[in-house]
């Protein structure tokens, strides 16, 4: 279970779902040969894949390739069914950052055969969440600083304005599919400049006005698993 501070105390994470949106922002779309689409496209992580701040990644045997993507998160305060865009940030507790890992060879080897994204999306520590949870009343999320670096090099920075959907379209569209039940998280979407993850590498991901995740990453070959 991952505790995160929030206001004077700590927030638990429970959700039923972790909603992750794919290529929401144009360069990363290009860096993936992906078109943009017209409509939001998503998948679900697993809430098993939840770690919080200064646990390790764990690089699975399964993969060659695991990369990173900074994301800011958005954490569902009320129950939400088909929610117009207008009304969307009242179902909004607060934001955080996420890293949505990938196990990017088995991705690829998924799209290739048209297969879902769910083993490549969702291992075991490939969802490093915090390091708190900012409620929505403090933090305007329009346009703000979003980076990472790996081993003090920078491999990532954008603002959250390059967004192709917006945290309210996301709601919307999601919500006419899927009830976002309170502590569900939306992952919307990792900028530019994704890449490997090694064992040894330390990550620092950050957006403005939340503050800085920090992660190790380490081999589950060399005798490392996730408690
Ligand atoms: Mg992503």
């Amino acid at each position: 279970m991952v505790r995160l501070p929030y206001l004077d105390g700590f927030y638990e994470l429970h959700p039923s779902k972790i909603v992750a949106l794919a290529r929401n922002y144009a360069e990363h779309a290009k860096e993936m040969n992906s078109d943009v689409h017209k409509k939001p496209v998503f998948f679900l992580k697993p809430p098993s894949a939840l770690i919080g701040p200064d646990e390790p990644i764990i690089l699975p045997g399964m993969s060659k390739r695991v990369d990173h993507e900074v994301e800011l998160a958005v954490i569902i305060g009320k129950r939400a069914n088909r929610i117009p865009k207008e009304k969307a940030m009242d179902y909004v507790l607060g934001y955080t950052v996420i890293l949505d890992i990938t196990a990017r060879d088995l991705q690829a080897e998924a799209r290739e055969r048209g297969l879902p994204w769910t083993i490549a999306k969702g291992f075991d520590t490939f969802a490093p969440i915090g390091p708190r949870v900012v409620d929505k009343r403090e933090l305007s999320i329009d346009d703000l600083e979003i980076g990472l670096k790996v081993n003090g090099q920078l491999r990532q920075l954008a603002r959250t304005s390059e967004m192709i959907f917006k945290v309210q379209e996301i709601i919307e569209y999601v919500s006419a599919i899927m009830t976002l039940e309170p502590g569900d998280i939306i992952a919307t979407g990792t900028p530019a400049g994704v890449g490997p993850l090694r064992h040894g590498d330390r990550v620092e991901a950050w957006i403005e006005g939340i503050g800085k995740l920090e992660e190790d990453v380490l081999a589950e070959k060399m005798g490392n698993k996730h408690q």
